[in-house]
């Protein structure tokens, strides 16, 4: 549904009139945010119903995407893209005295995540609408996001996250689609009717209640559904909750989403959390199934129905299926496995063994008593069907339960048709060196699918000029069809482009300058080079890498050693229980003090650690980017896509050949990239022969041993305890991430990007050839292949 200007402000009257009782004028940002998300609602409401509609009528397949993060930021201008509103209404508040950037900062962010999961997860949500695909999300509604992060003294305290305190302005509460999720107890299974039934003695029932938000589709007239859900009281068992703070402890459950798994509590509240929104979801789907597609075979299911588990969080997905299936629909165990089967799909995410998720069997029984008898049950035909036919090695180590554990990626591979890992390196590892012994069992269900991003919202609004300058050289086609994109290539010796380039970044950078001044007081130069590393803290991700290399430039500069006056960005938080990463924050912060007060180095070196990382402030530093630091342990990062994030918006990447660093190399030329360090079989080298040496390194190394002595010479006093942290981590023989192994060639690479800077044309050239080339990494395509390839989706009409 088109709107006109005029339709449009008197739509926006009405609402600041109806809602508050203010004309625009008097109208508080707050106010006309709330007032301008209602005129939208009211734009996609009747695409949201005839989307379900249509959905019912053609009875096409959907797939249900089950996650328990998912992070989409902010709504209010990616609805407006996608409903074809936002020049209309950019322009319309112009008229009104008034700027949509202003309004939209009132929305807070739907930090329901960590990072790349939750965020990819998003991104699917938003392509398959785009798309024209049927896809549904699964999730939780936390009353509480991820943490919001400030820095106190230079270390991360963490802050509840009170995102729902001013209302969600999109979801909509459908309490006549709640369903129950029963929890603890004991089960038997007793003969009745001639099936064998489980009966319930204890336990209690938790309703779990939807709140759906609306996934606008680019263009398409599609709305699509993302169903979170929210934990209350049954009302037939209130009067067993007699006080607020029984009532309390029920709805909990969804309070926050990284329940504290240092404990007891902790871990069982997590437990829980992933069968509440797992059995929800797949009750509501099997509902959907029989009232609304009126279908009453449950063989057909595959036919409608794909259940992608995204990570280990929701595997639960093939026990509790099994359950309904059997249990509910009394379908034969065999049938209802090859049913289970089919519907599934698992995408991996990581290789690191830590993330491997495995629950006590213990826990498992007191909590979910009939979910552990299936996965037993899962787990014993599987032996009997392996046994004689493979070594026991093989059984013993694939099996999902084992020494006491039940071992989730298992339960996700057994029980899936299709498992993917993200990036090809990645899928490569799974199969040879992590996964390698499913991997022989199934080999036809592993498969590569390489991550990637809405392009809509981090170009088109994250960075409208450069969306403008697309349009000017290549056509507005590559909107909707991006690999239009790849035409800026002939704008490759265009002085005018090339300069245009460079005038955008630079008026990005402005932006951000202020932003930075604004939040940290810290002044910034914006011709001087911004180099970004934003992600999550982790060793892996090798932040201290990115640490030495700015004591080092911080060691040439006092030196009187000149370089190119360079902003170094981070933005990161750290898990609250990851005591590690706190110590790199609080190192890199008194880094900070010490080098942006120091008034002998003329400002040519800056170092800003932006507080509370999420997708909102990714949207601010993402366009201002010159160089891109894509530097994790080579074979550690499973795929990364801020990488092509900021590859979309010209940024540089400097990286290791890892996750799908590889693919944007191979996408831009080894001329458009600076690639270093150790490729995967030199770090599996260190690994299998236990021959690193970082001690020798060091001390052979002037350079490196003065850098990494800073950390605990004084040189930064404030963080003596912390940098000892590091500099005793950086030598240790065992030290998995293999810092000072790959120091002298990142510093190599460093050189590099210097030199090239001085140059801004070719610079700029090298820009455009990532901007170009970042459509390969379109969301839209990489969910065409997930629905073409693992879950047999056809378009609505
Ligand atoms: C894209 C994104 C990530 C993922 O970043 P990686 O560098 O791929 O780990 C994490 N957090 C936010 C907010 C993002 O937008």
């Amino acid at each position: 549904m088109q709107i006109t200007k005029e339709e449009f402000k008197k739509e926006l009257e009405q609402k600041l009139d109806s809602q508050f009782a203010v004309d625009v004028e008097h109208a508080s940002l707050g106010e006309l945010y709330s007032a301008l998300s209602n005129v939208l609602r009211d734009g996609y409401a009747p695409n949201w119903r005839e989307t379900r509609i249509k959905e019912a009528h053609e009875g096409k397949k959907q797939v249900y995407y089950f996650s328990i993060e998912f992070l989409p930021g902010t709504l209010l201008r990616s609805n407006l893209l996608n409903l074809g509103w936002m020049d209309t209404v950019k322009s319309a508040l112009k008229d009104l005295g008034l700027n949509l950037d202003d309004i939209a900062a009132k929305e807070p962010d739907m930090a329901l995540g960590n990072g790349g999961l939750g965020r990819l997860a998003a991104a699917f949500m938003d392509s398959l609408a785009s798309t024209g695909y049927v896809g549904n999300g699964n999730g939780i509604r936390y009353k509480y996001g991820l943490f919001k992060q400030k820095f106190v003294n230079g270390y991360q305290v963490e802050l509840p996250n009170d995102w729902l305190q001013k209302h969600n302005h999109w979801e909509v509460m459908r309490d006549n689609k709640s369903v129950l999720v029963h929890f603890g107890g004991q089960v038997n299974l007793v003969q009745k009717d001639n099936w064998m039934t489980p009966e319930y003695n204890g336990g209690y029932s938790i309703k779990a209640v939807p709140y759906d938000i609306p996934v606008v589709g680019y263009h398409t007239g599609i709305v699509n559904t993302m169903r979170l859900w929210d934990a209350e009281i049954p009302e037939s068992e209130e009067i067993n909750y007699p006080t607020i703070d029984d009532r309390r402890k029920v709805e909990d459950l969804t309070s926050i989403l990284y329940p504290d798994d240092s404990s007891y509590s902790g871990r069982l509240l997590r437990l829980k959390q992933e069968y509440f929104f797992v059995s929800a979801g797949l009750q509501s789907i099997l509902r959907y199934y029989t009232k609304d597609l009126k279908q009453n075979d449950m063989h057909n299911l595959p036919k409608y129905v794909a259940v992608h588990i995204n990570d280990t969080h929701p595997a639960m997905a093939v026990a509790e299926l099994m359950r309904l299936l059997v249990d509910e629909y009394h379908i034969d165990w065999d049938e209802a496995w090859k049913i289970t089967v089919q519907v599934m799909s698992y995408t991996n995410h990581t290789i690191m063994a830590e993330a491997m998720e495995k629950w006590d069997i213990n826990m498992m029984t007191q909590l979910l008593p009939r979910i552990m008898q299936i996965i037993t049950e899962i787990d014993r035909r599987y032996v009997i069907s392996l046994t004689g036919k493979v070594a026991e090695s093989v059984i013993n180590d694939t099996r999902i339960v084992n020494n006491g554990n039940v071992q989730m990626a298992h339960l996700a591979i057994i029980g899936s048709h299709s498992v993917n890992g993200v990036a090809p390196l990645h899928t490569h590892l799974l199969e040879t060196e992590v996964l390698k012994e499913f991997y022989e069992l199934y080999p036809e269900r592993f498969n590569n699918k390489t991550n990637g991003i809405t392009l809509r919202r981090w170009l088109q609004i994250a960075n409208p000029k450069l969306s403008k300058l697309l349009d000017q050289t290549v056509g507005r086609d590559w909107r909707t069809d991006s690999a239009k994109m790849l035409l800026l290539q002939d704008s490759y010796k265009n002085a005018k482009v090339l300069k245009q380039i460079n005038e955008i970044k630079l008026e990005n950078k402005e932006k951000l300058a202020k932003f930075i001044k604004k939040t940290t007081g810290i002044t910034v130069d914006p011709t001087a080079i911004f180099d970004v590393q934003i992600k999550r803290l982790h060793a892996y991700k090798r932040q201290t890498l990115k640490l030495l290399h700015i004591i080092k430039l911080y060691h040439d500069l006092k030196n009187g050693i000149d370089h190119p006056k360079r902003v170094v960005i981070f933005g990161a938080k750290a898990a609250p229980s990851y005591t590690y990463a706190k110590d790199v924050i609080k190192v890199i912060n008194e880094v900070a003090n010490v080098i942006n007060n120091d008034a002998s180095i003329h400002g040519k070196l800056k170092v800003i650690f932006l507080e509370n990382y999420d997708v909102t402030l990714a949207e601010k530093i993402i366009p201002a980017a010159d160089v891109s630091e894509q530097i994790s342990t080579t074979t550690k990062e499973a795929s990364g896509t801020s990488n092509m994030k900021l590859m979309a918006n010209g940024a540089l990447t400097v990286a290791t050949m890892d996750g799908a660093n590889v693919d944007i190399a191979k996408a831009v030329g080894q001329d458009n990239i600076f690639i270093f360090g150790l490729n995967k079989d030199q770090v599996y080298d260190y690994y299998n022969k236990h021959d690193y040496k970082p001690r020798d390194m060091y001390n052979s190394d002037q350079v490196m041993k003065e850098t990494v002595d800073a950390l605990i010479d004084g040189s930064f006093s404030k963080a003596a305890n912390e940098g000892r942290v590091l500099y005793d981590s950086f030598l240790q023989e065992n030290e998995e991430f293999l810092v000072l192994a790959d120091f002298e060639s990142y510093l190599q690479a460093q050189k590099k990007i210097e030199e090239n800077w001085h140059d801004q044309r070719s610079w700029a050239q090298k820009a455009l050839v990532n901007i170009a080339h970042s459509e390969e990494f379109n969301a839209d395509n990489t969910v065409a292949r997930y629905a073409k390839d693992i879950w047999g989706l056809k378009k609505l009409n």
